[in-house]
């Protein structure tokens, strides 16, 4: 086991120092002594070599360090804290290193699945709603700067059309009428940069509702993700209450999806991911929306369905899964059966979001003790498998 520092038995025995990924991660002290090459300078081809080598080594020290098996996961954690690439996770890593505890792989994983989810859509969402808000200010700005160029273009040509016609004085009509063709011009060139900027603002509006969609989208499946979960529970939770609807939550998580990644590797789990959002997605409608929760799970809310026909409605996914046999097309060897637990309650019995997200929540732990591989509805006894594939 590693000791309260992180260091492994080995390095605590032969060295007394600071552990070494620690200097990688720029936690070591000023004074660690950093490996110099030795003689005469290197040439560009040797130093990229060594810079090779030596990274290659942090990496291996870096699990080694955290008796951390050698995965794809694992090796993509180290490399990522190693260049730079996950400053977070790297200050997790740190932070929970500090505090005695060690790094697990199923730190690592729950640490990797949650932390880079909502840090960059949150801002995204708050800056695009903050964009939208001051675009739609200068919008009504601009059409009302517009209306008045219009108004005064009008009066200018009125009063040109005065000066010509009613004074005395032909040298002075003369030159204030030149005076007011100036500002009749003028005006009509700001007129023309306002509807330019108008038809820019408008652009920018669409690309602002695109980067909105996508800041509610969860990048791997293309299902809105759990910031759009939260917004559409409160949306539906309103929408059913004012129209006298049920309205029901559920979750739904893979089985024994960890074995799936540990056998077939991270990006062939990406592959069921994606398969399981495809075939749950296809149960959305209007009133029933399927969302990435995080990780291998899914939360959905179906509005005007009972219990029992949203029971029925996820079962059904739960069973084409259930059914189909899977290959891994890298390797041409076969997933398994891939089949997934759920949970489902009424919303609105619960008297608050959380309580009801929990007791879905608590129908999916029943379903999963139940033997998986089947829905199961709050406060109901897990049924038995009605079709086994
Ligand atoms: P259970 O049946 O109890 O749900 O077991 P499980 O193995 O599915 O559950 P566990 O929570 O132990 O493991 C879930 C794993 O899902 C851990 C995590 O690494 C993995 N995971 C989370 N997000 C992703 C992802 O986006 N892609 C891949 N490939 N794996 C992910
Ligand atoms: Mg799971
Ligand atoms: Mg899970």
């Amino acid at each position: 086991m590693p000791s309260l520092t992180g260091m492994t038995a080995k390095q605590t025995s032969d060295s007394p120092r600071v552990p070494r990924w620690r200097t990688w991660l720029g936690v070591a002290p000023k004074s660690t002594p950093q490996p110099a090459p030795e003689g005469a300078p290197l040439s560009p081809r040797d130093a990229a070599l060594h810079a090779r080598r030596r990274l290659i080594a942090q990496v291996a020290d870096f699990l080694i360090d955290h008796e951390l098996e050698v995965l794809p996961f694992t090796l993509s954690i180290a490399y990522d804290c190693i260049t730079g690439g996950s400053p977070r996770l790297a200050q997790l890593i740190h932070e929970r290193t500090e505090k005695g505890l060690p790094i697990t792989l199923r730190w690592l994983e729950d640490a990797q699945a949650v932390q880079p989810r909502d840090a960059t859509a949150e801002a995204m969402a708050t800056l695009v709603g903050e964009l939208e808000g001051n675009l739609s200010d200068i919008g009504r700005t601009m059409d009302g700067a517009r209306d008045a160029t219009g108004t005064y273009s009008v009066a200018l040509e009125g009063h040109v059309a005065d000066l010509q016609s009613q004074s005395p004085d032909a040298d002075l009509v003369g030159r204030l009428t030149a005076l007011t063709r100036r500002m009749l011009d003028h005006t009509r060139t700001v007129a023309s940069e306002l509807t330019a900027s108008a038809v820019r603002i408008g652009t920018l509006q669409v690309r602002l509702d695109e980067a909105r969609r996508l800041a509610n989208q969860d990048h791997l499946t293309g299902l809105p993700n759990r910031r759009a979960f939260d917004e559409l529970f409160d949306r539906e939770m309103r929408e059913a209450t004012l129209g006298g609807e049920t309205l029901c939550v559920a979750f739904c998580d893979i089985d024994n999806f960890k074995r799936i990644n540990d056998t077939h590797g991270h990006p062939a789990g990406d592959r069921i991911i994606r398969y399981v959002a495809e075939t749950l997605g296809r149960i959305a409608d209007a009133r029933c929306h399927v969302t990435r929760h995080g990780g291998e799970e899914f939360a959905v809310l179906l509005r005007g369905a009972s219990l029992n026909e949203a029971w029925a409605r996820l079962d059904a996914a739960r069973e084409e899964i259930a059914q189909k046999r899977l290959i891994n097309r890298a390797n041409d060897t076969p997933f398994g059966r891939i089949t997934f637990s759920g949970g489902i309650a009424d919303a609105l019995a619960a008297r608050t979001r959380s309580a009801a997200l929990k007791a879905a929540d608590d129908a999916l732990y029943a379903a999963k003790q139940a033997g998986r591989n089947r829905v199961v509805i709050a406060g109901q006894a897990p049924e038995p498998l009605r079709k086994v594939a």
